[in-house]
């Protein structure tokens, strides 16, 4: 993409409606523009961002064997009376009417409409496990919506239900999800920590919230600082082996790890040395959650066991806070200049910036730059503007691609480029050839 074709509207004031980071970045870079309290257009660059870690979320769950759908935003009311959920919601639910008098309402979360898809369709043990999952659109009218997209009223979330004949196969899934999730987060250049939470009304232990540690975070959090050190890395897993899952949540899970909503000083002291105790601010960026069979019992949701008796389903459901990441990778990822992207994420992948726009060479070499680097299968955006140098390195800069190639005419003269890593702030001269080639290999690794 060459950047004077491109809509990439960045904002030179710092807007005063900001209050951290990664939403000041988000604006000046010009990747959202709220539409209305808590509603957000997703400008380019911001919406390539939004459908790689979209993508990312996909390809995890699809290796863990869950099945992508998708429902709708607007549901009807009726399952929600079903399920008692309709007067519990409360004010955060979206309640519409429509021209014949129905009550309709802007989904919140799916687990009704799942629950209804899965009753009429599924009739037998044979049918199970199943693992339903969608990447959709919710609304949940926030008192306070805040800090851009983290906490949004209209936000996009992957929402998984798991059906299981018994507890002991929804538990599976149960530790399926938080695998899955590990390495989710990790692709994104992110850590985030499985911390036991608050089952609320349900109860039991089986609920996890990730969450990435970062001061501008809403939530509270205690943890064993050993935690931190562990890495899920590029492990072969299995899906299928219950025993490889349960040790890998075994693993994730069995150190002090909590919320304040779960938290007592009492156990985390007995537990933790206190050389190893931290409190910190974390952002929730997933949750897992088994909840039996609350909803399938409410809803009828019941199969054929073996001995032909039809019992209630399993059920647990899992989401990711799509849009919300996009905030924390880059609460967790920058610096003053701007946005620092982890590879998997990156709007584009290499940035072209040539020094000396107009000069027959330069402007050669750039755009043979971009198109092997393109027909490589690498993503570029060359910065083609008649701008000063400064400029251009700023835009780059605050836009935040990990690796940038700068072509000027006295480089060009010995033949070189500089290659630039925007994390490390470290360049490099090579040949245009060998800087291509690094990036591909480094491409090629990342993803
Ligand atoms: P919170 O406690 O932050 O309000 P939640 O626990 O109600 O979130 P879940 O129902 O667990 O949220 O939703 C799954 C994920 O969706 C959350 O882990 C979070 O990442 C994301 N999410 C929830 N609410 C919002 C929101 N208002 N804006 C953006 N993302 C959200
Ligand atoms: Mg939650």
């Amino acid at each position: 993409m060459r950047l004077s074709r491109y809509f990439l509207p960045v904002l030179k004031e710092t807007p005063s409606e900001a209050q951290i980071v990664s939403h000041r970045l988000m604006l000046r870079a010009g990747m959202i523009k709220q539409a209305s309290a808590g509603i957000y257009s997703w400008l380019p660059l911001g919406y390539k961002v939004l459908r790689k870690i979209e993508q990312i979320v996909h390809e995890e769950q699809q290796r863990a064997g869950h099945i992508p759908m998708l429902m709708p935003t607007l549901q009807s009311a009726d399952l929600w009376r079903e399920s008692g959920r309709y007067d519990d919601y409360g004010q955060e639910m979206l309640r519409i009417t429509d021209r014949h008098g129905r009550d309709m309402l802007y989904g919140p979360t799916n687990e009704e409409l799942i629950t209804d898809i899965v009753r009429s369709n599924v009739n037998s043990y044979k049918d199970l496990p199943l693992t339903l999952y969608h990447i959709q659109w919710k609304f949940r009218d926030e008192v306070r919506p805040r800090f851009g997209v983290m906490r949004g009223r209209e936000f996009l979330m992957k929402d998984g239900y798991n059906f299981d004949l018994t507890k002991e196969d929804a538990l599976h899934a149960y530790n399926r999800h938080l695998v899955s999730y590990l390495r989710t987060y990790e692709r994104m250049g992110l850590q985030a920590i499985p911390m036991r939470a608050d089952a609320g009304a349900i109860g039991g232990d089986y609920t996890h919230e990730f969450l990435v540690l970062a001061d501008t975070g809403e939530s509270e959090v205690f943890y064993d600082q050993e935690i931190t050190d562990l890495k899920f890395g590029n492990r072969d897993i299995d899906y299928d082996d219950v025993a490889q899952c349960a040790g890998v949540l075994e693993e994730f899970t069995s150190r002090y790890a909590r919320t304040d909503e779960t938290h007592v000083e009492a156990e985390f002291e007995a537990q933790v040395p206190e050389a190893h105790r931290r409190s910190a601010r974390g952002i929730e960026v997933g949750q897992i959650f088994y909840f039996g069979t609350k909803y399938s019992e409410a809803m009828g949701a019941k199969v054929q066991d073996a001995d032909g008796n039809q019992v209630p389903v399993h059920m647990g459901s899992h989401g990711i806070g799509v849009s919300r990441l996009l905030g924390a990778i880059i609460e967790a990822s920058h610096d003053e200049k701007g946005i620092i992207w982890p590879e998997g994420v990156t709007p584009f992948h290499v940035g072209i910036l040539n020094m000396r726009q107009g000069d027959s060479a330069t402007d050669a070499a750039c755009h043979g730059i971009q198109l092997e680097l393109e027909k490589r299968g690498l993503e570029t955006l060359y910065d083609d503007r008649e701008e000063r140098a400064g400029a251009k390195f700023a835009t780059m800069d605050l836009i935040g691609l990990p690796w940038r190639i700068t072509v000027g005419p006295r480089g060009l003269e010995k033949n070189v480029v500089e290659l630039t890593s925007r994390r490390t702030g470290e360049s490099e001269e090579m040949s245009a050839e060998a800087a291509i080639d690094r990036l591909v290999q480094i491409y090629g690794a990342a993803s």
